[in-house]
């Protein structure tokens, strides 16, 4: 049995002032991503879905954000948008107060968030984890030990007490079978030229 889910991550990449199309409060938001993860038995194996926001902190309005519009916004430190329509009423209403007229690049500027949770570090790691599994399971040892191989042979020690003969594993006999039995141990095929056998007397 495999127990699968879902489960939404969000992040907050970065802060920005800017001013809310809802509730009209120029005030703190948030760049927020959400990763939705697969997961199995409780494990985020595979992220299926990844959105970013720009959210207001007043009213929790929430705006798009494209990915590379977010990549670029946090590489260079501003995230210009388009034109906002209430922008002109409130430049006004700085105006009137203060005799400030501020400029609409005022919200560009972006501070990046530098304590990004464990969920980023996870979803850049991501993809290092699967390249690791796929070689772990693609070169994991099949067998740990190999099989000793097999040494153990009848033989007889001839009545002079050099070895008379010894039964190969196929059953044949490597010259007589006459004498004391013994067992000798050799890796078969027997090598070519000279070669001494140690043998159990
Ligand atoms: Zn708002």
């Amino acid at each position: 049995m495999i127990i699968y889910g879902l489960l939404t991550s969000p992040i907050v990449l970065g802060a920005k002032q800017d001013l809310c199309a809802t509730c009209n409060v120029a005030g703190p938001h948030v760049i927020l991503r959400r990763v939705r993860w697969a997961e199995i038995f409780f494990v985020p194996v595979l992220p299926v879905w990844i959105n970013h926001r720009l959210v207001c902190t007043n009213c929790g309005a929430e705006t798009k954000l494209g990915y590379g519009q977010v990549r670029r916004a946090l590489s260079s430190g501003k995230l210009p948008l388009p034109h906002r329509a209430t922008f002109d009423e409130y430049a006004d209403a700085l105006w009137n107060d203060n005799q400030r007229r501020p400029s609409e690049a005022d919200f560009d500027p972006v501070e990046r968030n530098p304590k990004r949770s464990a969920w980023n570090v996870y979803l850049k790691l991501w993809p290092v984890l699967v390249v690791v599994l796929i070689a772990a399971i693609a070169f994991w040892p099949k067998s740990v030990e190999a099989p000793s191989p097999r040494t153990a042979h009848d033989c007889w020690i001839g009545s002079d007490g050099n070895l008379a003969g010894c039964r190969m594993f196929d059953g044949t006999v490597l010259g007589e079978a006459i004498g004391s039995p013994t067992t000798c141990y050799f890796v078969e095929p027997m090598p070519s030229g000279d070669y001494g056998l140690t043998c159990r007397q």
